[in-house]
Formats: structure tokens, sequence, C-alpha cells
């Protein structure tokens, strides 16, 4: 690993204030890096593909960034909250099942005991080409170098929101159940602060793959917020093996179900797309439906239908459109 000096925030202001000194690059290029659980950034520290050259400790602002609070009917997640702590939450168990589920189903013990939301959805893909600094070839890492999945094995790469540039996976769980219960992100930066629909967070890779949020120099999320509770919520992942893999295929449901008809529907599809992806014209089959076998076929075959697979990935089109269906039946199963 290449030497960096390290800082402890003492408060907020202060923290935004050192990172507001970066250069304006890409977030995940900048030369001052905050520093959460560690788990993404010290291991792509360790690979060489991100070489900050200060590291800003930002534990220091847990006591007031690390809040599981259910309010007034609504739910707010401090972005320092451990993905454990969430995840063994009995209110967020009870309330918000896809996020308790989205969040157990992810990684091990271990990593969730250390790793935090905010570090969570901002979390960099699995591509193995990423990943690897002897491969030349990846236009996330080194802009114009070409992209090595799109004739190299793509197997794990995503089917959705692709670009001539860039096919690569956004790998989190927690983030689609974030877009299916349509959160808030707060960021805090100079000046003030402000507050996002979580779906404009990410960016897709487009023509400039190494963008990929919309974080500004200086700018930290310190929460999330969903409004209203979501009891009859699924988070279904489809992986190579039961624990301690990211998703091939994964869908958030939530639905509002009153006398039979589906009043409220949110879909969100993970493993499959470069950005964690809102299923928004699929969700509309189902609003003021009965729900039942043809009608989950129909949505699962509607969040598909822009899929583009590539020689090793087109199979996720079919694991994809299983696990939406399975994923409605459940939730539609569930008593709340
Ligand atoms: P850090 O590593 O500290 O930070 C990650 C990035 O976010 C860094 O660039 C950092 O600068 C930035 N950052 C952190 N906090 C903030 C903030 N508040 N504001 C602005 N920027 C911030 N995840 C899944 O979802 N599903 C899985 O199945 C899964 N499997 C895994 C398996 C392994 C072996 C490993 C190593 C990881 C796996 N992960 C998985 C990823 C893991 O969940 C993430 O590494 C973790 O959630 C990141 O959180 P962190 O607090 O450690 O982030
Ligand atoms: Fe790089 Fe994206 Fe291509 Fe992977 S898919 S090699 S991250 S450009």
């Amino acid at each position: 690993m290449r030497p960096f000096s390290y800082q402890r925030a003492t408060d907020a202001s202060a923290a935004v204030q050192a990172l507001a000194a970066a250069d304006n690059t890409p977030l995940t290029d900048r030369a001052i890096q905050p520093l959460a659980g560690g788990t993404t950034l010290i291991d792509l520290m360790k690979l060489d593909v991100m070489r900050p050259s200060t590291v800003i400790d930002i534990n220091p602002l847990a006591s007031a960034w690390s809040t599981i609070g259910l309010e007034d009917g609504n739910l707010r997640l401090g972005a320092l909250a451990r993905m454990s702590d969430v995840a063994d939450n009995p209110d967020i168990q009870r309330n918000y099942p896809v996020v308790a589920d989205a969040l157990r189903l992810a990684a091990s013990q271990q990593l969730r005991n250390m790793a935090t939301l905010g570090g969570n959805v901002l979390q960099r893909t699995r591509c193995i080409y990423f990943r690897d600094v002897s491969f030349g070839n990846c236009n996330k890492r080194d802009p114009g170098s070409g992209c090595a999945a799109l004739e190299g094995i793509n197997r794990m790469h995503a089917v959705l929101g692709t670009s001539e540039q860039c096919i690569a996976t956004y790998p989190g769980d927690f983030a689609q159940a974030l877009i299916a219960l349509d959160a808030t992100v707060e960021i805090v930066g100079r000046p003030g602060g402000r507050r996002i629909p979580f779906s404009e967070l990410h960016k897709p890779p487009g023509n400039s793959p190494q963008i990929e949020t919309t974080l500004a120099a200086g700018e930290l999320i310190s929460g999330f917020t969903i409004a209203g509770r979501w009891p009859r919520s699924v988070y279904l992942k489809a992986r190579d093996r039961q624990s301690y893999e990211f998703a091939l295929a994964s869908a958030a449901v939530a639905l509002d179900v009153q006398n039979g008809l589906v009043r409220d529907a949110r879909v969100a599809l993970g493993g499959v797309a470069t950005v964690p992806w809102h299923a928004r014209e699929a969700e509309a089959l189902i609003k003021g439906q009965k729900f039942g076998d043809g009608l989950a076929q129909r949505v699962a075959e509607a969040a598909f239908a822009d899929a583009r697979g590539n020689k090793h990935n087109a199979f996720k089109i079919e694991l994809g459109k299983r696990v939406v269906a399975r994923a409605l039946h459940q939730a539609a199963a569930m008593e709340v």
C-alpha cells in the first residue's frame, strides 16, 4: 500500500472543510477520502486501485450520525450506523423487512459489524478488471483506456444501464431497498446541506464511467430517510452460494395491499444493473390490480424489457425475472 496521512475528524464541519480541499475529480479519485468502516476503501488502497494521499476518519461523528430512528411513521438512518445494528433492529425487521434482509444477506457478519450504511451505498464495483491494476483496459479506473470486460469474462456484469464504455455491476444490496422505498439521502457539505432522492445519488456509466455519484468535493452523506412504513416488503437475492457472496440477481419489492387490490408497489433490481435500478414501468403494471400469477410474470418481463446480455451473463435476464416474480409472490403472501 502507498503511504498516506491519517486524520481524525473532530466534527462534521471540520471534516467537510478538510475534504473540500480535495481536487474536484470524481469522488473516487480524490486525493482526500473519508474513512468509515474501511472495508471498501482500505481494500482498494491495498489493491492500488484507490490512492488517496490523506484519509479522514469520520468515525468520531458516530454519536450524531448513527441513529436508527422511527418517528411519526418515518424512518431515519444515520450514515455511520453499522449494517449489523440496523439489520438486527426489531423495529426495522417488523416495519421494513426489505431493509433488514438486504443488510442481513450482504457480506459476512464480521464485515457487517464494521461496515456503515454510508460506506455501503458508496462501495465500488467488483469487476475483476477494475480491481486488478495489472489489466490496462478499464475506463472506470483509467478513462479512455477501454473496457476489458466487453470481450473478457463478463458473467457477473450488468444487463441494464450499460454503455459502450462500461458494463460493471453496482454490487451492493442495501441500495436496492432504498430505491424501492423512495428514500432520501441527506448530504452535508459547504454551504450547509442538501437532500436529494436516493435515486439521484448514483450515475450510470454513459461516456464517463469514472463518475459514479453526484457528490461534490467536501460532501458527506449524513443519513437516509424513508417515508411511511413498509411491513409488506421483501429482499430476495440469488447468488452462487448462500452466504458471503454478491448478488447475481436480486429484487427489493414492497407492496401496499388494501382489500385485495395493490394500492402501491415498488420494485428495484440488484446484481443486474450498473446502478441500483428502479423498475418504474414494471411497478406501474401492478398498481390498482388484484395480485396473481400472471401479473407477477408480466411485471417481471417488463422489468427486463430493455436488458441486454453479453457473452457470459445473458442468463441473468431469465434469472432476474424469476427473482422478481418470486419476490412479488413472497410479499403478496406476507401476513402483516
Ligand atoms: P468505507 O470502506 O469506509 O468507505 C467506502 C467508500 O465510501 C469510500 O470511498 C469512502 O471514502 C466513502 N464514504 C464512506 N462513508 C462516507 C460518507 N458518510 N459520506 C461520503 N463518503 C463516504 N456489500 C453488499 O452490499 N453485499 C455483499 O454481499 C457484500 N459482500 C462483500 C464481501 C466482501 C468480501 C467484502 C470485502 C465486502 C462485501 N460487501 C458487500 C461490501 C461491504 O458491504 C462494503 O465494503 C461496506 O458496506 C462499505 O462500508 P464501509 O463503512 O466499510 O465503507
Ligand atoms: Fe472497467 Fe467497467 Fe469495463 Fe469493468 S466493465 S473493465 S469497471 S470499464
